[in-house]
């Protein structure tokens, strides 16, 4: 059974243009062998995570590897990323293979030897720090792909770029970071990279299967304020002045009728959650103001434009209805992660026949959000998720991301490198053909560059230029 999908497989990929090689045993067998590494990295990784913006040691020992190899390497990209370069013998296209590498503000409870007992200042209180998010696993599954890829040399054609991001969970309070900061410093540019591809491990799928999805996959992730002024009064005599706390009721009901009422929701879903709501100091006082905060999830560009507007509309009319006035600011924290079709399509075989095609799921949207997203604005991309919830655990039972007991099994990194060879040896034959998507993804650009309202950026508004979205206000928590 198996040998006859590789043999398929392996069918598919000669009859493209002739150009193409099946790499694919060769690369299992290389990955086979460094697996016992790649698990020790990343539980030394584990042990000793460190918060966005200061991965210093973590970088460090990244680099560490990467000279090791003899590749180019190049550190305090966007402050503590590390980015290196493979030169295949070949000629080919550039290609970019993405993993972040920072930990959270959580205190790990997982009873293992290589378990977390770091402790860090942030915000001004002491927290535990663990990778609660598993870009351990990432880190250590690239570092991985690196040593397989670099072994093949000989048969690689085109530019590897390795990018090892920092602060992909927001960069502290006060500084830039992530993937826009990556992006500003050129990491796509120098050399121009024409396809890049990330993982994100997940807790709650099994290990040893890859879950994609083809387009718009991750959400949008958008943090919004709505200040509400009214008058102060006696709270026995509302009609003396103006109340805000009822404005604002009538505001979180308003927002949820956008996404109710007003959203095409068989064309994506949207999320609008009010987190935060501030107000008054005593029973019988109408206060004069009231502050509300939440988070906007929008998976189509044009909706998330659409909901921005409506939200401004709706606080507004609402307090004008009752005398008052609103006030709506919103901060863009990620992109819509979109996955280019054309290109999910032709890498699609690459995944199935790094772990077989029962394997390869097809997945649903995801309101949660990445900021890989910011790589699409350069180059069309891909990023998909790897299994590392335990063989036979119930999704139930799985500690959720971010959480103190989130838990991942780490006998099957191989998938994400085996993932990242093939990709790289299957995309050069089609890189032509890639380039078209190239152009999709230009015009999305612009249409991004468009809507997004000039007070989200701290620069002049550039309406065709690619700056201004790396301008974004950016903050110290998690998206
Ligand atoms: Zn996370
Ligand atoms: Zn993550």
């Amino acid at each position: 059974m198996k040998k006859t999908l590789t043999t398929l497989v392996l069918l598919a990929t000669t009859t493209i243009n002739g150009l193409a090689v099946d790499m694919s045993a060769e690369i299992n067998a290389a990955t086979e062998k460094i697996l016992p590494q790649v698990v020790e990295w990343r539980r030394h990784l584990h042990q000793y995570p460190e918060l966005g913006n200061r991965e210093f040691k973590t970088a460090d020992y990244i680099e560490k590897h990467l000279r090791r190899l003899g590749l180019e390497v190049r550190t305090k990209v966007a402050k503590t990323g590390v980015v290196a370069i493979l030169k295949g013998d070949l000629p080919g296209a550039v290609i970019g293979l993405r993993a972040d590498i920072d930990g959270l503000p959580v205190t790990e409870r997982v009873n293992l030897p290589f378990a977390s007992k770091e402790k860090t200042e942030y915000n001004g209180s002491q927290v535990g720090v663990m990778h609660a998010c598993g870009h351990d696993t990432h880190v250590a599954m690239l570092l991985g792909t690196a040593e397989v890829l670099s072994k093949m040399k000989r048969n690689l054609r085109g530019t590897i770029v390795f990018i090892f991001q920092p602060a992909e969970e927001g960069p502290p309070a006060g500084e830039e970071g992530g993937a826009a900061l990556m992006v500003k410093e050129g990491v796509m540019d120098n050399p121009k990279i024409d396809a890049i591809f990330g993982i994100h491990i997940d807790a709650l799928t099994e290990i040893g299967k890859i879950k994609y999805k083809s387009g718009s996959f991750m959400a949008a992730a958008d943090w919004f304020t709505i200040k509400v002024k009214g008058k102060q009064t006696h709270g026995s005599t509302p009609w003396t002045g103006v109340d805000p706390i009822a404005v604002s009721s009538q505001i979180i009901y308003g927002l949820q009728m956008i996404v109710s009422r007003q959203s095409e929701l068989t064309k994506a879903p949207v999320v609008i959650t009010v987190g935060k709501i501030n107000g008054g100091i005593r029973e019988n006082i109408i206060p004069e103001e009231m502050t509300m905060a939440g988070t906007i999830r929008t998976l189509d560009d044009q909706m998330q434009k659409d909901v921005h507007e409506k939200i401004k509309i709706t606080a507004q009319k609402i307090a004008e209805s009752m005398g008052a006035t609103a006030e709506v600011s919103i901060e863009t924290k990620t992109l819509v992660t979109y996955n280019t079709p054309e290109l999910v399509e032709k890498m699609l075989p690459s995944l199935e026949k790094s772990i077989g095609k029962e394997n390869v799921l097809e997945t649903n949207w995801i309101t949660g959000a990445e900021d890989f997203s910011y790589y699409r604005l350069k180059a069309p991309a891909f990023f998909f998720q790897v299994g590392g919830m335990p063989k036979g655990k119930n999704k139930k039972d799985a500690a959720p991301h971010h959480t103190p007991d989130f838990y991942i099994d780490d006998s099957r990194l191989d998938v994400g490198i085996k993932a990242f060879c093939n990709i790289v040896f299957d995309y050069q034959p089609m890189a032509k053909t890639a380039q078209i998507s190239n152009n999709d993804i230009l015009s999305r650009q612009v249409s991004v560059e468009n809507y997004f309202p000039k007070q989200f950026f701290d620069v002049p508004f550039q309406p065709f230029g690619f700056e201004s979205v790396f301008s974004i206000r950016q903050s110290d928590k998690g998206f």
